[in-house]
């Protein structure tokens, strides 16, 4: 399993940046974490949006690329960016799995977020 990268000045999230109208953006697709407004330091620096964007990781790699971006524009269609049940499980998951990641410039793999990540295995 490959360790999940981050893709900073996307021009994929500055869209979605726009299109939201927000200052700054993390976009997950598949295993890349895209940034834009946002350095890859001020990013890792926030273990709330680690863990949440690690969900998004993690519900790629149970859906399946294409299954998963499919389902989820799906249920963003129906009802909207935040009733989509797969950003409630990822506010959840940033709640929850914050602790995990606060400790900076680490991106650990989410398939060990679990078991905790500084913990010895
Ligand atoms: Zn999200």
């Amino acid at each position: 399993m490959k360790p999940p990268r981050i893709i900073t000045n996307s021009p994929l999230a500055r869209v979605a940046r726009q299109v939201l109208g927000s200052s700054s953006v993390a976009m997950v697709l598949g295993n890349t974490i895209h940034l834009s407004g946002a350095t890859q330091e001020e990013f890792l620096r926030d273990p709330y949006w680690v863990a949440h964007e690690m969900c998004h990781i993690r519900q790629f790699r149970e859906h399946g690329y294409l299954p998963f971006l499919w389902k989820y524009l799906v249920e963003s269609a129906r009802v909207g960016y935040y009733n989509n049940k797969y950003e409630a499980e990822a506010r959840v998951a940033g709640q929850r799995d914050a602790s995990l990641y606060a400790r900076n410039g680490v991106l650990p793999d989410p398939a060990t977020m679990h078991r905790g990540a500084g913990e010895p295995s």
